[in-house]
């Protein structure tokens, strides 16, 4: 589940907002995205791969957000790690993480549209 955004690294791009499936964040101007619909989350980690920043963290519980920090993601290597070891962005091409995902814009992106409609 979703549990943290890093306003201190986001850089207001609004990515997770466009790809998250089930319109968790409300996406702001000029700000971080607000995480708005908690109850929503699916935790498909699709944020944190779209998140070029390691701004966001998505703790592996599916049921509960634990009360995570920056610091003790970071501590832990966990901050960044899926878009890491999914060899995106600064990653492709490196042999120690090799891509075994699709980018499946257009498939999340029906889906998100329809839960905005719901
Ligand atoms: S994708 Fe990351 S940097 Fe972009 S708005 Fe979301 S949290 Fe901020
Ligand atoms: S983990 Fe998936 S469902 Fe949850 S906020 Fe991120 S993109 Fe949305």
């Amino acid at each position: 589940m979703i549990e943290l955004i890093i306003a201190e690294r986001c850089t207001h791009c609004g990515e997770c907002a466009k790809i998250c499936p089930s319109n968790v964040f409300d996406a702001k101007p000029n700000a971080p995205p607000v995480i708005a619909r908690l109850e929503d989350c699916q935790t498909c980690f699709l944020c944190e791969l779209y998140c070029k920043a390691d701004a966001l963290y998505v703790g592996a519980d599916c049921e509960t957000a634990n009360s995570t920090t920056f610091e003790g993601a970071q501590a832990s290597g966990t901050l960044g790690q899926y878009r890491r070891e999914s060899g995106w962005d600064e990653f492709d091409g490196d042999a120690r993480f090799a891509n075994e995902h699709w980018r499946m814009e257009s498939v999340f992106a029906r889906a998100r549209d329809l839960a905005r409609n719901r």
